[in-house]
Order: structure tokens, then sequence, then C-alpha cells
């Protein structure tokens, strides 16, 4: 695994001359707002932290190499093009301990009812899985052709494939469905003991922020299934990661249809 940087700071000569000699390629851009000349760049396993200002805003994101990918066992999957809106969301999730004006709550997941659209998301011919903002890049929707494929590859696959319903009629979308998962990872399967963690004031319920990279105890025999929903952007919707098996990996990839999908290796300890 490396770690691409992706840097953002206020532009300085002398950082500019720093990331010249090593070779790193930046931008000089302009905030629209006051005028005042920013730098960006992205590196790979960059060392150098000390050559920033304090200012300076770094995202980290991992990077596997496809040796890493073709050797893992088991791996996270993830779509990362939302192109499913969802409507009539107080049908389809539980919203626990609203606030006094009702406008959010401190705990948000799926209630297990359907999902409703308006219209299917486009580009089902060339795209084969999606997501929704409404929910995490771990939640997947797929259309029929993934349904058959999954279904003729793995005739035992524990995912039931969801009918997605219209909003204007109730009836089930053509071509969509929602993969629901059915084997589940516990909390103490998971290894979380690095892992950022938020703590609801209400009731004191903790969920986690994401590790850079999943690793679990636990030796899954399934082609596919997600942990407990323990998961949150430190916000109020909780939400699992989807783990699949690298045959489920070779399978999607063989049948052309893991276009927008993101597949990251899984330690497994
Ligand atoms: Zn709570």
């Amino acid at each position: 695994m490396r770690i691409k940087s992706h840097v953002a700071c206020m532009f300085s000569e002398e950082l500019s001359h720093e990331l010249e000699k090593r070779g790193i390629k930046f931008s000089r851009e302009e905030n629209p707002f006051n005028g005042e000349a920013y730098l960006v760049f992205d590196a790979l396993d960059f060392q150098d932290g000390h050559i920033l200002p304090p200012d300076a805003i770094v995202s980290s994101s991992p990077v596997y190499s496809k040796k890493e990918l073709d050797n893992a066992d088991l791996l996270t999957c993830r779509c990362i093009n939302a192109k499913v809106t969802l409507e009539k969301e107080e049908r389809s999730f539980c919203i626990v301990e609203v606030y006094e004006d009702g406008a959010k709550a401190r705990h948000k997941f799926p209630s297990g009812d359907p999902f409703y659209v308006r219209t299917a998301p486009k580009h089902r011919n060339t795209q084969d899985f999606f997501r929704t903002y409404s929910l995490s890049d771990y939640d997947l929707f797929c259309t029929e052709r993934a349904k058959q494929v999954l279904l003729g590859c793995f005739p035992d696959i524990e995912v039931s494939f969801n009918r997605v319903l219209s909003s204007k009629n109730d009836m089930p979308v053509d071509n969509l469905y929602y993969l629901g998962i059915n084997e589940i990872l516990a909390l103490d399967e998971i290894d979380l003991s690095g892992a950022r963690r938020f703590r609801c004031p209400v009731c004191g319920k903790e969920t986690f922020a994401e590790p850079m990279q999943l690793a679990i105890k636990a030796k899954p025999s399934s082609i596919i299934m997600k942990t407990t929903r323990c998961f949150s952007y430190g916000g109020n919707l909780e939400y699992s990661t989807l783990v699949v098996s690298q045959r489920f990996r070779k399978a999607l990839i063989e049948h052309n249809l893991s276009r927008g999908l993101i597949f990251e290796p899984v330690i497994e300890l």
C-alpha cells in the first residue's frame, strides 16, 4: 500500500522551490473570494510534512498495486458514483433521538423497508452498480444484468435483491435493485483499536471513523458480507462496510460489471 497525499496550502516561493527540488508537480491557484494565491499538489508517500506551512490541509488515501489487489482474499467494495436519488426517505429510514425541531436525528439507518426513487438512474446500459448520497458508498444498487450474473456465478449468494419502488405509484422500478446483505461481521470481529470514535451525547452509543484499511479478526467463508453498522462520518448516518471475496471481485471484472466500483484489500488478523 502506498499513501497518496492531497495537499492544499498558502502559496510561497520557498515552498514551490522545495517541491521543485523534490520533483513534485504542483499548481498555483487563486482563491476566487479573496484573490490569495494557494498551492495544490498530490504526492505519493510524502515524507516531508516539515516543509509545509501550519495551515496546510492534507488528506490521505491508500493506493494499492494490481498485485496487492489480486492477492487479497477479502476486499472492501464501494461505489464512487452517486446516481440514485432517493425520495420519501421517511418511509425507508429509522430516525431515532430526533431533535426538538424534528429536522435531524442522532441515529439514522435504513429500516429495511423499500427505497423510493422518482426515476431510475440513467447509464444502466454502461454501468451496473450505483450508490446514493442518502446512504454510504458501500450501499449498492444494481441492474438486472448484474443480478443475473451474480446469481449465475454464485447460486448460493447470501444477497437479497430488493426491488426499488417508484415514488409516483409505489410500483417496482424496472432494472434496479438494492443489495441486501445477510451475512454480518460482528463488532468484536473488526479491529477498531486505532479508529477515531464518535460518542452520541444522548445515549453514549459509539460509532467509528473508518480506518484507512479495514482489518478483521474473523475468517469468513462467505463471498459477500457486511460489517455491523458501526461506522459514521460523525453525523447521524450509521453505516456498514461491504466486504467481498476475491472470487466475487474477479467475477465482476470478468463480466465487465466493475465500472464505478473500488476494491481495497482487507487485512485478516
Ligand atoms: Zn444516541
